[in-house]
């Protein structure tokens, strides 16, 4: 014990003395008051969803908070349109498709539909005493994840001879939005908030698709975005007859087409708890974003009530989130529910997503009892999320 004693001073002595010949000029006194703000947006969010999280998820919330304040997962979207074999490559790492990875006793799988009018209940009602259709998946979308408790990191992808590159890294939880949305062959498809496009990717892989338009209101995004899909995708398949990239403000989609897509993508911005709770930079409880932070509600409401205008009669949307937040995710889809009967005269069924959640029960947490939507909740050993998601079918 005094030999370690020992050496440690003797450490800390050669630490100082080094310090002493380094030149006083190039020596970097910290400034702790000027550059350390007191409070970080970090440390505001964590204020924010201890505050609110603890009330909304109870008991969950202390094991979803430590899976937040850790590395997430990532899932490899694989990218179909790449010559190379990154499928036999990422099995050879250890990595499964979680979709074709299903839950046995969830097969065969059935979608279940509840209708909502405006005033009626909400809740999911019995899956006994509901009318049952098949729930198609895309066999065409692959996302590869490694195994529970596995925090292995993917390699970045590689481009192909065509300079295509062989997957895509995103949180394999984003997918299930896509997969439920159910893009069925020559659909006119909607991508409201598209930026930086992981989940048109992944829309795109299902080669259904007749027409995709791409939307973000930031310009700069949707450069990003562009940037993407040129490293995704063909270029014979970027063309103006199968794809239309704008950057509108979506609240005002109704102005410019109504009652035209077979499915539509509405994948608003939100406070993104994983990002507020890991970066300071660009991180929405900043002092400066409260107003903006505080906005996400009504803005949330009017891109899916503009979703919503723009799918065609029997047409469906599908809502989603990456924030765990009440108030962005299921009070945002009732008001949008009884706004869209009041205002447009347009009925809508909450389409039951229970059958996709028991079919990925083995990869993603998912919240229990939510009596609208469902939600991927992040876990110790499936740190995915957090996703919401909640699709409606147009009736009117
Ligand atoms: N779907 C994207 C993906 O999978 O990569 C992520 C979308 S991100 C959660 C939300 C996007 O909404 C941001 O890129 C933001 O620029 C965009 N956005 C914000 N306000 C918008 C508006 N009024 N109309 C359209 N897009 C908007």
């Amino acid at each position: 014990m005094m030999a370690l004693l020992l050496d440690t001073r003797l450490l800390l002595r050669k630490v100082k003395d080094l310090r002493c010949f380094t030149p006083r000029r190039n020596r970097v006194k910290e400034k702790w008051a000027a550059t350390r703000t007191k409070h970080p947006p970090t440390g505001l969010a964590l204020q924010h969803f201890d505050a609110t999280y603890n009330v909304q998820l109870g008991q969950l919330w202390p094991s979803v908070r430590a899976a937040l304040l850790s590395e997430r997962k990532y899932g490899a979207l694989h990218n179909n349109f790449s010559q190379d074999a990154v499928m036999a490559d990422l099995t050879a790492q250890g990595c499964s498709n979680f979709i074709s990875d299903t839950d046995a006793e969830a097969q065969p799988c059935l979608e279940q539909e509840s209708e909502v009018a405006a005033g009626d209940s909400m809740k999911k009602s019995d899956p006994d005493h509901q009318q049952l259709s098949p729930l198609q998946l895309s066999p065409n979308i692959k996302c590869f994840v490694f195994p529970r408790g596995d925090i292995t990191r993917f390699k970045p992808a590689r481009p192909d001879m065509c300079g295509l590159l062989g997957y895509y890294l995103m949180d394999a939880a984003s997918v299930l939005p896509c997969l439920a949305l159910d893009v069925q062959e020559g659909h006119n498809v909607l991508d409201l908030c598209a930026a930086p496009g992981g989940k048109t990717l992944a829309l795109l892989q299902t080669q259904s698709i007749g027409f995709l338009c791409v939307n973000d209101a930031s310009v700069s995004r949707t450069s990003r975005l562009r940037k993407v899909l040129h490293s995704y995708v063909p270029k014979q398949f970027l063309t103006d007859e199968k794809l239309r990239i704008t950057s509108f403000d979506g609240t005002k989609w109704g102005e410019i087409e109504r009652n035209t897509f077979d499915r539509v993508l509405v994948d608003v911005p939100c406070t993104t708890d994983r990002h507020s709770l890991m970066e300071d930079d660009n991180n929405i409880f900043s002092k400066s974003r409260t107003g903006e932070r505080r906005r996400l509600p009504q803005l949330q409401l009017e891109l899916l009530l503009a979703g919503i205008v723009a799918a065609c009669p029997g047409g469906e949307i599908l809502y989603s989130t990456c924030t765990l937040s009440q108030i962005q995710n299921l009070s945002v889809v009732e008001q949008a529910i009884c706004l869209a009967q009041e205002n447009h005269s347009i009925h809508l069924q909450v389409i039951d997503l229970r059958p996709l959640i028991r079919m990925f029960r083995k990869t993603f947490h998912f919240a229990p009892d939510l009596h609208l939507g469902e939600m991927v909740i992040p876990h110790l050993a499936a740190n995915f999320g957090p996703i919401y998601m909640c699709k409606l079918r147009r009736l009117t």
